[in-house]
């Protein structure tokens, strides 16, 4: 556990009593502070109290009275689309809001470093896709090296829930937009941004505000090294933002499909290969397109984030490439879940909105497509243009009867429920096609959250596969 530093003895409010909170709530202890613990759900409440917590109602007119610092779960809106009650009330009362990334931020360092050889360093990993695989994907290579790693953040433990930083080692975080919004310090060493598409845009007021809370990682925290996705506007953007010119290179350019040169350091992946450039020369050329753990142009992106940020910690790039050669893949995203016959089957459960679905689709050469559940708003209809490699869908959940109408001449069937999919799609499979879970679709009509309805998929197939 990270001790919370600068509140000893004095009150901190802990907003939300999820896995977060109550990791908030014990580092506050360790620190010396004292925390008033809230949740609305009395669930969560029950829990904060059987762990021997008192709570403090934080509605009442007292409530904020000598209070240093509000801290906040990440699910609590804070601003859009409508800033939770509390935090209205504690604003009015001018106490500073901040989250448990703020608080690692200003705790993390402590003296003993100065009895190290090697600082501790921090790896802060943002952007709309690919944030899970890429820190996950960061931290494999630092394992494969023999470097002391930790991940936390969005994936794996909250943040406060780290051990302390041992000599030389590296804490690799995933933060999503809203931490980085609310976040009153960010000091990471090296910053990854991996690409910007529409999410969440009810939080943060439309694209510019989601854009503005991910570029916070970058102007607040100015870190050490940049490693910056370029594929689209805004990461060009960011980078031309963040260099004093074409040869700085503190900003790294990646890009999956574009070369990218000039003077600068770069890394990009065209047509399975992933380059190395800098000053206006290739340092290295890894293939990546036998590369199981990492398949299609989406994960390669992921694969020159993750080569870039562990080039700047001092890795050499053959051991990168037997690191980038061994990983296997998240759960839920691009998994390779078993084989039949030549036909192999895919769970990409993660793939709730269109961009992550398209990526997916474009992966494989023939697939049968399991696609459907909570449809977002504007339903498939970005889909069109990547529907090439799909010789059938098998339409499931709520939206099904929508996403058949979107797909208009391309061959599909309502099936309704994955254990029909899997068993339609298994059925009628080809070798050499993949049965690909890809919903474009949030889980919540038919499983309580997308880990549940690939863990389904999974279930079916296996019990298909014997
Ligand atoms: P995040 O943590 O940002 O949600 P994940 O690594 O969990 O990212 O991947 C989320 C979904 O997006 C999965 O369906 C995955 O296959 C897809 N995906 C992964 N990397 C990328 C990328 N670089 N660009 C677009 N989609 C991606």
């Amino acid at each position: 556990m990270i001790a919370v530093q600068g509140y000893q003895g004095r009150k901190v409010a802990v907003l939300g009593l999820g896995r977060s909170g109550l990791a908030t709530a014990r580092a506050l202890v360790a620190g010396g502070a004292l925390p008033c613990l809230w949740d609305d759900a009395p669930e969560a409440r029950a829990k904060a109290e059987a762990e021997g917590f008192a709570l403090d109602d934080l509605s009442r007119a007292d409530a904020w009275d000598g209070v240093a610092s509000l801290v906040v779960s990440p699910g609590i809106p804070h601003l859009y689309p409508e800033p939770n009650r509390l935090i209205v009330r504690a604003m009015a009362a001018g106490v500073p809001v901040d989250n448990d990334i703020g608080l690692f931020f200003r705790s993390f360092a402590t003296p003993a470093w100065n009895e190290m050889d090697q600082v501790p360093k921090v790896v802060a990993v943002t952007g709309s896709n690919g944030k899970s695989t890429t820190t996950a994907l960061i931290r494999h290579i630092l394992e494969v090296a023999g470097k002391p790693v930790q991940m936390a953040g969005n994936i794996g433990r909250g943040v406060l829930d780290l051990d302390p930083a041992e000599d030389g080692g590296v804490v690799v975080l995933e933060l999503s937009s809203y931490q980085i919004e609310l976040a009153r310090a960010l000091t990471p060493d090296i910053a990854v941004f991996t690409n910007l598409t529409p999410d969440h845009l009810d939080r943060h007021g439309g694209i510019g505000g989601y854009f503005a809370a991910k570029r916070r990682l970058f102007a607040e925290g100015g870190p050490d090294r940049a490693v910056i996705g370029v594929d689209e506007a805004e990461g060009r953007f960011l980078a031309n933002q963040m260099a004093q010119g074409p040869a700085d290179d503190r900003v790294i350019r990646i890009s999956s499909g574009q070369k990218l040169d000039g003077e600068g350091w770069s890394v990009f992946a065209r047509k399975g290969f992933l380059a190395e450039w800098r000053k206006g020369r290739q340092v290295a050329s890894i293939d990546l397109r036998a590369m199981a753990g990492l398949p299609g142009a989406h994960n390669h992106q992921n694969a020159c984030a993750a080569y870039a940020a562990t080039r700047t910690l001092g890795l050499a790039p053959k051991l990168i490439e037997g690191a980038l050669g061994s990983f296997e893949g998240l759960p839920h995203r691009s998994q390779l879940v078993g084989e039949r016959a030549g036909v192999r089957f895919v769970n990409d459960s993660k793939a709730t909105n269109v961009d992550s679905a398209a990526k997916a689709l474009q992966a494989f050469p023939r697939i049968r497509w399991i696609a459907g559940g909570l449809g977002k708003q504007g339903g498939i209809a970005g889909l069109v243009p990547y529907l090439g490699a799909v010789a059938k869908a098998y339409l499931i959940g709520h939206s099904a009867r929508d996403f058949a109408l979107a797909l208009g001449a391309v061959p599909h069937e309502i099936c309704g429920t994955m254990d029909k999919a899997v068993a339609r799609a298994a059925a009628e499979a080809e070798p050499g096609e993949v049965v690909l879970l890809a919903p474009a679709a949030a889980s919540f009509d038919q499983y309580p959250d997308f880990e549940k309805r690939g863990e389904d998929f999974i279930a079916r197939v296996r019990a298909l596969l014997g």
